[in-house]
Order: C-alpha cells, then sequence, then structure tokens
C-alpha cells in the first residue's frame, strides 16, 4: 500500500505488522499474514525449546516464501527461557526481522545487527524509546496503553503517545496498541507513524491457532472488557474480564496486596494456554486489548488486511477532501 521505511526496511507490501503474541503466533497465522502482504511473526517463547522454535521456522518457510519475523519477549517469567540459544536459532537461521519487547541488554540488539536484522523493538513510553533508538535498533513499536499485554505503567494511550514519540524519535514509528481496522490504521499514519502492529485482531482469524470459543468471546467483547491486572507489582497486564482476573485483582485489592507466588497459580502462562486451546474462556488468563471492543467478524488474514488497506485509504482520501475543501 505505502513505499516507506517500514515497508522498506520490513520487506512488505503494507505497513501493517502482526504481533509476535505468546501461544498466538505460530507458523500458520504468521505465514497467512505474510502472504497477505503484511509482516508475520514467530513468537519466540511461544515454543518449549530453541530446538522446537527452528522447527517452527523451518515450518513457516513452507509456507510462505515472504518475510515473517520473531519477536523475543524479555519480560519477569516463571520460567526464564535460554536466551542465548534462542538468538543463536534466530540468527542461524536467517530471520529478517526481530521484534524485542522488555529489558534488552544492549549486546543483544548489537548481535542482532551484526547479523544484518531488522530490530523492532517494541516498547511503552518515549523515554524508553529513545533508549532504544540510542542503542541502535532500527524501528521503535511504540504501544498504546489501550494493548493488549504488558502496557508498561505510565498510563498514556495511543493518540498521545504516537505523536509524542514520533516528534522525538529519528527512527521510523510503528504504532501498536488500539488497532483494529483501517479506520485506526489511517488515524495512526495520520499521526506521523508509518506502520501498525495488531495482536488481538490477528487472533481473531481463520488461521490463528486457538479455539473457536476464545475466537467468540472476543467478538461478544465489548471495550470495557478488559482489566489490568499486576499492577501492583508493577507488571501491567490487559486481559481479558473473566473469573480468573477477577480473582487476580480481588487478592491484588486486599489490604497488604499479593505476592508474585500467590498470583502464579492463576496468571501462570501454561494455565492460559491450555484455556486458549480447550476454548476454556474461564481458565485462565485471556490476553486481549481493548480493540475486543471493535472486533465482530472473524475472516481470513488476507480478507482481513485486504479491507483494512482499503479503508485506511478510503479514510485518508476523505481527509485529503476535507483539507483541500
Ligand atoms: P509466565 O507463565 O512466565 O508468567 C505469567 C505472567 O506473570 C506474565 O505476565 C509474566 O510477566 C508474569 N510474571 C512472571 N514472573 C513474574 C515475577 N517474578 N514477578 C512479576 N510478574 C511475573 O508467562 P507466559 O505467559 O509463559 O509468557 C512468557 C513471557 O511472555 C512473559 O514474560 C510474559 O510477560 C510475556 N508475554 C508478553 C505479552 C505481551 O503483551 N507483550 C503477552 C503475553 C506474554
Amino acid at each position: 500500500m505505502q513505499d516507506n521505511r517500514v515497508t522498506r526496511l520490513l520487506g512488505c507490501r503494507h505497513p501493517i505488522v502482526q504481533g509476535g503474541m505468546q501461544w498466538v503466533g505460530r507458523a500458520k497465522l504468521a505465514a497467512a499474514v505474510s502472504n497477505a502482504g503484511a509482516l508475520g511473526m514467530l513468537g519466540a517463547l511461544t515454543q518449549p525449546t530453541p530446538e522446537a522454535l527452528a522447527e517452527e521456522i523451518a515450518h513457516c518457510r513452507t509456507l510462505t516464501d515472504r518475510p515473517f519475523g520473531v519477536n523475543v519477549t524479555m519480560l519477569p517469567t516463571v520460567n526464564p527461557p535460554p536466551y542465548d540459544r534462542i538468538f543463536e536459532v534466530i540468527v542461524r537461521a536467517g530471520i529478517p526481522v526481530v521484534e524485542t519487547a522488555g529489558n534488552v541488554p544492549a549486546e543483544r540488539f548489537a548481535q542482532l545487527r551484526e547479523a544484518g536484522i531488522v530490530v523492532v523493538h517494541k516498547c511503552t513510553s518515549v523515554r524508553h524509546a529513545l533508549a532504544a533508538e540510542k542503542r541502535g535498533v532500527d524501528i521503535v513499536s511504540i504501544d498504546g496503553f489501550e494493548c493488549a499485554g504488558h502496557p508498561g505503567e505510565d498510563d498514556v494511550p495511543g493518540l498521545v503517545l504516537i505523536p509524542a514519540a514520533v516528534s522525538a524519535l529519528s527512527v521510523p514509528v510503528i504504532a501498536s496498541g488500539g488497532i483494529a481496522d483501517g479506520r485506526g490504521m489511517a488515524a495512526a499514519l495520520a499521526l506521523g507513524a508509518e506502520g501498525v502492529n495488531m495482536g488481538t485482531r490477528f487472533v481473531a482469524t481463520q488461521e490463528a491457532q486457538v479455539h473457536e470459543h476464545i475466537k467468540q468471546a472476543l467478538l461478544a467483547a465489548r471495550e470495557t472488557d478488559t482489566r489490568l491486572i499486576m499492577r501492583t507489582l508493577r507488571n501491567s497486564s490487559r486481559v481479558l474480564l473473566n473469573p480468573v482476573s477477577e480473582e487476580v485483582l480481588r487478592l491484588e485489592g486486599r489490604a497488604g496486596g499479593a505476592t508474585f507466588d500467590e498470583l502464579r497459580p492463576l496468571v501462570n502462562g501454561q494455565r492460559g494456554r491450555a484455556a486458549l486451546e480447550a476454548g476454556d474462556t474461564t481458565g485462565g488468563v485471556i490476553w486481549a486489548g481493548m480493540v475486543a471492543g471493535l472486533i465482530d467478524d472473524i475472516p481470513t488474514c488476507a480478507e482481513l488486511v485486504e479491507r483494512m488497506v482499503a479503508q485506511c485509504r478510503e479514510r485518508l482520501a476523505a481527509a485529503a477532501a476535507l483539507a483541500a475543501a
């Protein structure tokens, strides 16, 4: 759709990136997104071992000949992943784009850059974005407060965060969080972003390997149906409202709060994964952004990307007509 710094760096036709979501960023989805002209993304930590990640990368290559990326998240985890071997696998596989998130040591960025890999760093504040730019990342993906997963602790929504990041940075900015359609994409581009990242919207697609009940839960959810859990641990996480997230909030709200050990049985990723696979919408925490309120169908990735680009064009043309009037 657009020839800009983001499409050139990422090697895709449309400036749309699929978030490398935990338990969702798998080969079938990433390949479908890349085949649709956007950039698909595997989630490195979704795979149980680095060897399994290498196999997933190889599998993805049998499904698409277009570029796709790998997300490596470095946030607190129950079982610390073997990051050295994960990065080795990525470099050895010749992955062209890596999306990093969390506390990434400078030497990781250097390792990726030396291997000629384009680094997209995901962050939730302008100060972290500036620090990442200084460390040499190629693109910043700025995650507004609306986003699924970890919005940080500053609570700045995209409408302010996107232009603030664009003003502060020299590298291109991808807008993340709060975008589910061509209207959001047009808005993000108008704010100065050169691309958009979507997670929750891609969960509700035909190719996402999550149970139909979870997709239906996203369709049913309104924009008010997410909750921020783990705020008291300064590891805020946006998830769907369900009995598990309500119980986490109840424990956090007690006098004296809750320790992570008390929350672990509720929030641990394996429990969330089992819920996603079984379609048990009340079985664990289910990550989702406020855009759940904007999702009302389950298209293929190709249909989604095509109609998004068309709607974005329409909105930008309508805005241009207004400006010319
Ligand atoms: P997990 O089972 O390791 O942990 C579950 C949740 O508890 C995660 O939110 C994690 O950040 C948090 N957590 C773990 N140890 C903690 C501690 N000591 N103190 C405070 N919080 C702690 O997580 P998982 O579901 O297997 O996911 C693996 C990684 O991917 C985690 O780092 C998770 O945060 C991250 N993730 C990121 C997103 C995102 O939106 N960027 C979404 C899902 C998961």
